[in-house]
């Protein structure tokens, strides 16, 4: 199977998760003609209280992206400022919007209306086919790159499914944290296992949540309470160890509530209600290239998969993209040896800086030695007295500055 036309350059995006669902349409709107691979259009997930148990938090940078290609959910809720602070310690950092000048340091998004809003688009739009199937091979040549797909058929098990050839000049992948183009392309990858699993849900609050992003390192792991449209309702992500995580799993809803009120230090009273719950083992990994091919990218969870506590997975893979759109050639042949050579050191740059700062970060409040959180509540309350200093962090976590460019 080729692409609808050959007059332009025709790319395959494999994965139509957020990150490749927004590429594929922001490619489709510079003007290439775009095969989306997936195995299966997307799904709502659980719900709770009307809204998506699945959540991320979106950077300025990334809402930006996602409106040039008019992409943006309605259901986006702002948050104005952010309060962190710890279990050990006494001093507390907070970052407001206002301090560098604007309405919203970023928006809580659901994923279900998110996809859905992409879905759309790319359902519409004349330079894109989709092709639902599961990636068998890559297989990747001088002038073209042959994706082999499982595509399961109407009524036959998955023996009988027929394998089906796509061809473009150009792939992409962004099929998540278990890449199976990555595996294809053979591309070496580093692991560390955090050894601990993240609950998400959602919770109706005693006191509304005023529009701030609450996080809270707690020795275990960091909870954040992320603030949704409904002023009493908060998207929670709480990384902990794994027993716990299945201990508090198991808990009835009277219990858990009690227990994450405790957690939360009761910083919106009591936790009333709380939806289905879930939990994700977490672990940090990073692909040794963004460009394993001349012609393949590795783009997303794809490329590296980060820990939770900044929210900022998705948001590094529409950086991903946001700097492949702005490496794009003028002329039409991506595929040209050592195009992308500087894109994917900087993407590579990027990843480990991120992974490796989030990593000491977890490793520094998880330290019960009394010395290290002295050490640490001094080291945030000088830091909370540099107005300076948090206007550069807030210009950081927002995409509004990028410290590695
Ligand atoms: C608990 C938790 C909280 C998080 N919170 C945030 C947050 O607040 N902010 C943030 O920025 N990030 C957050 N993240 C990270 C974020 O969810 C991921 O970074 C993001 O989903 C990655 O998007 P992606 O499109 O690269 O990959 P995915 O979302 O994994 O999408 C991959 C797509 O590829 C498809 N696919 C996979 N394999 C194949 C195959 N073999 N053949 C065909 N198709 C295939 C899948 O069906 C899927 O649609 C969080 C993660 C967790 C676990």
């Amino acid at each position: 199977m080729k692409p609808n036309t050959q007059d332009t350059s025709s790319i395959l995006v494999v994965g139509a998760g957020p990150v490749g669902a927004a590429a594929a349409l922001s490619l489709a709107e510079r003007g290439y003609q775009v095969i989306l691979v997936d195995r299966a259009p997307p799904q709502p997930g659980a719900a709770a209280f009307g809204m998506d148990v699945r959540n991320v938090a979106l950077s300025p940078r990334s809402a930006a992206l996602l409106q040039n290609i008019d992409a943006w959910p309605r259901q986006a809720a702002a948050y104005r400022s952010m309060r962190v602070w710890e279990e050990r310690g006494s001093s507390a950092l907070d970052f407001a919007a206002a301090s560098v000048n604007r309405q919203e340091l970023g928006w809580l998004v659901e994923v279900w209306p998110l996809l859905e809003r992409l879905w759309q688009r790319l359902e519409a739009h004349p330079k894109v086919q989709i092709v639902l199937g599961a990636t068998q091979r890559v297989t990747p040549g001088q002038h073209g790159v042959v994706l082999t797909l499982q595509q399961a058929q109407a009524g036959a098990d998955a023996h009988q499914a027929a394998p089906v050839d796509l061809s473009a000049d150009f792939l992409i992948a962004c099929d998540g944290a278990s890449s199976a183009v990555r595996e294809n392309l053979g591309v070496p990858l580093r692991h560390w296992r955090t050894g601990q699993m993240a609950l998400t849900t959602v919770v109706r609050t005693q006191h509304p949540h005023g529009h701030t992003a609450w996080q809270r390192f707690l020795l275990d792991g960091p909870l954040a309470l992320l603030p949704s449209k409904d002023p009493h309702l908060c998207s929670i992500v709480w990384s902990q160890s794994e027993d716990k995580a299945r201990a508090r799993l198991a808990l009835d809803d009277v219990d858990f509530c009690r227990v994450l009120t405790r957690a939360s230090e009761g910083c919106l009273g009591e936790v009333q209600a709380v939806g289905p719950r879930q939990a994700f083992a977490l672990h940090q990994q990073l692909a040794a290239t963004a460009y394993p091919h001349a012609r393949a990218l590795l783009l997303g969870d794809a490329l590296r998969v980060i820990h939770p506590l900044a929210g900022l997975g998705v948001n590094l893979g529409f950086e991903d993209l946001q700097a492949l759109l702005d490496f794009l050639p003028p002329d039409t042949d991506l595929g040209t040896a050592g195009r992308w050579d500087k894109y994917a050191r900087q993407r590579l740059l990027r990843s480990e800086l991120v992974l490796r700062s989030l990593d000491g970060l977890r490793r520094l409040y998880a330290q019960d030695n009394p010395w290290v959180g002295w050490l640490r509540n001094a080291g945030v309350g000088w830091f909370g007295r540099r107005q300076w200093l948090q206007r550069k962090a807030i210009e950081e976590a927002t995409g509004l500055r990028d410290l590695s460019a």
